[in-house]
């Protein structure tokens, strides 16, 4: 794959795009962790803990990933399933942020969480990494991106992600991709966008036949929003990016980048994101109707944990 050099683009102004325009901004608060994660049943306290925790000293990586070796006699496929159905502990396997990228990991969530609280929820799920830079340099309230923190995110989004286990494929190659406003829709009330066609048709469909106690829960998420919501997990799992993986698709790997979406239960909050929702009876009912065809089934061999909310469009 070329890969692209967006640092030298930096000072070359980037194409103006309508994003909410300025009345859509709210300042916030320096250090302020918003936490709106979606795919991860996480409250605002616990993300800030974790970044309190991922800013103190590195683990000793031996020490840490001993406490996790598996048993050596077991098969491969037996010990990738173990791992998987205990996606959320470590393995002997994983693979670790460096002590340098450690605090670049902090330092970027934390100010692209900043560019979040300024253009808000909604249109940040489909804000593209150009705009992102663009907002960060004219905002002193978010601050410009350290050419360190863009390369640690350049290289996130160029990595091997085999080399930390997961198996999906790359479904957006560029890292300044965006969405153009007029293939997509915003859905009321929900904070979400869905593309045109395909999506809002299932999407229309589901609420038609399940009935109104289903909701989008997450729907087009940009480059931006998926390494935040990456980062978000990474940071969650002290700098284990095999961890995070296998709960969330690496920047560039999600689907929801191309046209799958997440559905809930309305007032069933985080528990959508977790395996409480195929015990639902909106779960039966899609089930029923024939809307689950899931993107990562149990004992999927892509290197994901089960999802039972997310719907597989394209
Ligand atoms: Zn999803």
């Amino acid at each position: 794959m070329q890969r692209r050099k967006f640092l030298g683009l930096l000072s070359i102004g980037s194409a103006a795009a309508a994003l909410g325009g300025a009345g859509a901004w709210r300042l916030s608060a320096n250090n302020r962790v918003s936490a709106v994660i979606e795919d991860m049943p996480t409250s605002a306290t616990e993300m800030s803990a974790a970044v309190q925790r991922m800013s103190g000293v590195a683990p000793d990586k031996l020490k840490y990933l001993q406490s996790f070796q598996a048993v050596d006699e077991e098969t491969q496929l037996t010990r990738y399933l173990e791992k998987m159905n205990n996606f959320e502990y470590s393995h002997g396997e994983d693979v670790l942020l460096s002590e340098t990228q450690r605090p670049l990991l902090v330092e970027s969530f934390k100010r692209i969480d900043r560019v979040q609280s300024l253009v808000g929820h909604g249109n940040f799920n489909v804000l593209g990494f150009d705009d992102m830079l663009r907002y960060s340099r004219r905002n002193e309230s978010v601050g410009a991106f350290t050419s360190q923190e863009l390369e640690f995110l350049e290289s996130l989004f160029f990595d091997d992600v085999e080399r930390y286990g997961f198996y999906g494929e790359k479904v957006i190659d560029s890292l300044t991709a965006v969405v153009s406003s007029r293939d997509r829709i915003k859905v009321s009330r929900t904070g979400h966008f869905l593309f045109k066609g395909q999506s809002e048709e299932i999407y229309k469909k589901i609420r038609q036949d399940v009935g109104d106690s289903i909701v989008l829960t997450s729907g087009i998420r940009s480059i931006v929003k998926q390494t935040h919501l990456f980062l978000a997990k990474t940071i969650q799992s002290n700098g284990n990016l095999s961890l995070a993986s296998r709960s969330l698709a690496p920047p560039g790997h999600s689907f929801h980048g191309i046209g799958d979406f997440d559905v809930g239960k309305v007032g069933f909050g985080a528990k959508n994101f977790t395996v409480d929702f195929s015990g639902t009876e909106e779960f039966r009912q899609l089930v029923d109707l024939g809307y689950l065809t899931i993107r990562y089934p149990e004992e999927n061999l892509l290197g994901v944990r089960y999802e039972p909310w997310h719907i597989k469009v394209v």
